[in-house]
């Protein structure tokens, strides 16, 4: 294998920034394979039979489709889903013939040949895409495999139940339907009686279809219980981390450590302006550090927030700026913390939810923002 990046996956695989040197980035990102295989393990230990795949969209929700899929197919996993079909081309020159590729935005129209030049299966969402799906497969002169997604009430992707409904048995001519599925809006809220009523609606809705496997839950999904697992469960968001139990201890491992390096230290006397505007004026004497991390790297410019130095909370001082932020360091001793050290933003302390939450959003967006400038490091293969 071309081990160039020191940890089996060959550089361009790697989302970008990579070949940035440790000594040369300003932030470090760490992902920890081994942590990803573990949770695997986990949801596949709750699933107790029932076939787990794993969700790689948007570049494995920012942390490298290429090396995330590596890491599942040794745990056996062999059926990935992507968003694009972009993304699902790119996917399958890493992972080789051996997996099951699902688009789950559907194909474009005009773009079927692509598909089936990478041998992905589109998850057809409309009737159109179903038909156009259909001719692919004459043209070819052989079956070619889809997921059918309904709409069991999320309004977003898949047939609304009035098309489904109106489907011959000829819509299916030269399709292996691989799954009937649909995605839940609540399934991260437990009590919220729209999930049984999803359930329901999945249940009449591929009553309605040819007899075939059937995929409901995501993360969250696999924790409302057996009756939501089907055939197969389809979780991103748990592999990488992020607890699909909110509100309650996170039973999966953490993946993600996000350190950025100190640019700068300084002292300051009382009054000073710190940033862009001067949104902060020191109400003291005080010891600033600014390290090399800003906007640019996925941070929202809104999030007041704090970065974690063993074990010390250093709070932001001042307005983000596009590749800086300025931390107030005066709780350390003087000295503590120079140049080209290291303050954690994502990891023991501060977990991917916690910094979500800091940031008045949710820890997909954190983790899918995660800039191209880090150096990044893969742990655990
Ligand atoms: C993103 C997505 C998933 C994975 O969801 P998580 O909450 O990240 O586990 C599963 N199915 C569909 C259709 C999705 O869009």
């Amino acid at each position: 294998m071309n081990d160039d990046t020191g940890h089996g996956f060959p550089a361009a695989h790697c989302a970008g920034g990579s070949t940035v040197s440790e000594a040369a980035a300003g932030a470090i990102l760490t992902i920890d394979l081994g942590a990803i295989r573990e949770n695997y393990r986990r949801l596949k230990a709750r699933l107790a039979g029932v076939r787990c795949a794993g969700v790689l969209k948007a570049d494995g929700y920012g942390l490298g489709a290429a090396p995330v899929a590596a890491a599942l197919i040794k745990e056996g996993c062999d059926i990935f889903f992507v968003a694009l079909l972009g993304e699902g081309i790119a996917l399958r020159k890493s992972v080789g013939p051996g997996s099951d590729i699902f688009v789950l935005n559907g194909l474009p129209p005009g773009s079927e040949s692509e598909a089936v030049a990478a041998a992905l299966h589109p998850v057809v969402n409309s009737a159109a895409q179903l038909k156009a799906w259909r001719e692919t497969a004459r043209a070819s002169g052989r079956t070619l495999q889809a997921a059918i997604q309904v709409d069991s009430g999320m309004s977003r992707l898949g047939m609304p139940p009035a098309e489904v409904e109106a489907l011959s048995k000829e819509a299916f001519d030269g399709i292996d339907i691989r799954y009937v599925m649909s995605h839940l809006a609540c399934a991260d809220e437990t009590r919220n009686p729209a999930n049984e009523e999803q359930r329901l609606a999945f249940e009449r809705l591929r009553r309605m279809l040819p007899a075939a496997p059937a995929s409901l839950a995501n993360s969250s999904g696999i924790f409302l219980g057996a009756p939501y697992h089907y055939d197969l469960a389809r979780p991103g968001a748990a592999l990488y981390g992020i607890n699909p139990t909110p509100g309650e201890a996170n039973p999966m491992l953490p993946v993600v450590r996000l350190q950025a390096k100190v640019a700068q230290t300084r002292s300051v006397g009382e009054g000073a302006g710190v940033g862009y505007g001067h949104t902060y004026h020191a109400r003291g004497p005080l010891r600033l550090a600014t390290i090399s991390f800003g906007y640019a790297d996925g941070w929202h410019r809104r999030a007041a927030s704090a970065a974690w130095f063993e074990g010390m909370r250093l709070p932001f001082v001042g307005r983000v700026s596009m590749d800086s932020i300025v931390l107030d360091i005066s709780a350390l001793a003087a000295g503590r913390l120079g140049e080209g050290d290291l303050v954690e933003l994502i990891g023991p302390s501060q977990s991917v939810d916690d910094a979500a939450g800091h940031a008045g959003t949710i820890g997909y967006e954190i983790l899918t923002s995660l800039g191209a400038r880090f150096h990044r490091r893969y742990i655990g293969a």
